[in-house]
């Protein structure tokens, strides 16, 4: 008797491709912003706040070109204007959206380089990479990747630490959990690439000037792959469908697709035709996306 080509019991094709962690949050605070974002590709408008935070992030990630002595504040507020520069050529939306006059703007960075000064001395550290490019595949093949802000490694026990710079404030307690999902992704990812469990998940809050640590288990790792798993096979399911339901929280007042939402009165286009592979790669993501 001929074998059938598709078992009934074969697991379902794979139709997302590749998950990085802001799009994965995305699909979890809401499905239809997944979409609008990962499938439709829809553009939008770079806020100020996210682009300081790129700014803050080049400056950093520069700062460490500097021989150990010359890290310091004002070698770092020297940076500012020279990164902007270097910023708006690779993304001149980002001087559309500051606008002409841009020293106050440029100035509001003082105060998150000052603030990262006081969390850390640049000194007395030699970071392993800067704004690494982290991926790996998991065994349903499904392609996790982001990018790490800066990665430590001690010298004397190579022991990981992964360090996240963000602009914004520390959450409020009870809510760092969400905050410790990208940091949690980043360390499944390099655990599967390199074979060693990070030491240690550092957030550095420099609009509050809190750090906030975790020392992840090879178990919570397992549970984040699980939970990367789960979601993939969420997503597929609404790939397959084109169902990807809004979901009305506060923070659609950051959204840029409300005009379009049905949760807002609005009507999105017609789902676009997936590629001809049937696989949805979510977008490679940028470090003001990853902030
Ligand atoms: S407006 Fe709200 S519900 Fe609609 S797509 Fe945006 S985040 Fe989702």
């Amino acid at each position: 008797m001929p074998v059938p080509e598709t078992l009934p019991h074969d697991p379902p094709a794979r139709r997302v491709g590749s998950l990085s962690p802001s799009r994965a949050s995305d699909f979890m605070q809401c499905p239809l912003l997944f979409r609008f974002r990962t499938v439709d590709r829809l553009p939008e408008k770079p806020s100020p706040v996210a682009i300081r935070g790129t700014l803050v992030h080049s400056v950093l990630e520069r700062l460490f070109d500097t021989p150990r002595e010359g890290r310091t504040l004002a070698a770092a507020l020297d940076l500012v204007a020279p990164e902007w520069e270097r910023l708006i050529e690779t993304e001149p939306e980002a001087a559309e959206a500051i606008g002409s006059d841009t020293s106050d703007w440029l100035a509001s960075a003082a105060p998150l380089l000052e603030t990262y000064f006081q969390l850390e001395d640049p000194t007395r550290l030699e970071p392993a990479e800067r704004e690494l490019h982290v991926t790996c595949t998991l065994e349903d093949g499904l392609v996790l990747r982001g990018y790490v802000d800066r990665l430590d490694v001690a010298p004397a026990t190579g022991d990981m630490r992964i360090v996240d710079y963000k602009t914004g404030k520390a959450p409020r307690d009870g809510f760092e959990a969400k905050a410790m999902f990208q940091m949690r992704f980043y360390a499944l990812v390099l655990w599967r690439a390199r074979g060693e469990v990070p030491k240690l998940l550092q957030l550095l809050y420099l609009g509050s000037g809190e750090l906030l640590r975790y020392e992840p288990t090879e178990s919570d790792l397992l549970a984040t792959e699980r939970k990367l798993t789960a979601l993939a096979q969420r997503i597929d399911q609404s790939l397959t469908t084109g169902d990807f339901l809004p979901n009305k929280t506060k923070l659609c007042d950051w959204c840029d697709h409300r005009a379009i939402c049905p949760a807002w009165g609005g009507t999105p286009p017609p789902m676009p035709a997936i590629d001809a592979d049937g696989v949805v790669q979510s977008p490679e993501p940028t470090a003001t996306e990853e902030d």
